[in-house]
């Protein structure tokens, strides 16, 4: 079992490289956001509630946020071999609930990706992203809010992680082959 927290800013590279990590060690990948935008695109009560946030840069409130990612783990029997988090936690509260989750299971956070990158970068790779794929929250006015969020409520958890000796600080600049040469180095060891 290989549970691995995939963390960083908006426009990080989260969602990449947890494409490259699946491929690579065989686990479950829970994407949040993704969880999020498929509740739109059906139109569910969840998705209209989320929506709400989506659109503003805000975060989904933690209380419902842990209820769904918890309606994940057990909704997906895969998830007992291992997954890979990607945009959950977002706070600490999160964080907190995360670990109890997986004790619960047996189970730990085995290790933290941290992708760490400028703001102009993010910025300029959100825009890209959204003149691309059209995904909605990716305009100035939504990734300004997205960024300010990210630095007040997420980044504290780098320090929570860092004391939890989980922490693995990976430069997010750079080709997306060599940022997952670094992400590999980082986690081979600690997989038996
Ligand atoms: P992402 O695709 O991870 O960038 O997430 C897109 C949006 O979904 C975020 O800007 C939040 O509004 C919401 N979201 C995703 N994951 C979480 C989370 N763990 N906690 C709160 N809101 C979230």
């Amino acid at each position: 079992m290989f549970n691995i927290v995939v963390f960083g800013a908006p426009g990080s590279g989260k969602g990449t490289q947890s494409l490259k990590l699946i491929d690579r060690y065989g686990v479950h990948h829970i994407s949040t956001g993704e969880v999020l935008r498929q509740h739109i695109k059906n139109d569910t009560d969840l998705g209209k509630i989320a929506s709400e946030y989506i659109s503003k840069g805000h975060l989904i409130p933690d209380e419902l946020m842990i209820h769904i990612l918890s309606d994940e783990l057990d909704s997906n029997p895969a998830a007992a071999e291992g997954v890979i988090f990607d945009g959950f936690p977002r706070t600490i509260p999160q964080a907190v609930a995360l670990n109890e989750m997986l004790v619960k299971r047996g189970a730990k956070v085995d290790a933290v990706v941290g992708l760490e990158v400028e703001d102009e970068e993010l910025i300029e790779r959100m825009l890209n992203r959204g003149r691309e794929t059209g995904r909605a929250d990716d305009n100035i006015e939504t990734i300004t809010n997205r960024l300010k969020v990210y630095h007040t409520q997420t980044q504290p958890l780098r320090d929570f992680y860092i004391k939890e000796g989980k922490y693995h600080a990976i430069p997010g600049s750079g080709s997306v082959d060599h940022i997952f040469s670094l992400i590999s180095e980082a986690l081979d060891p600690l997989k038996q």
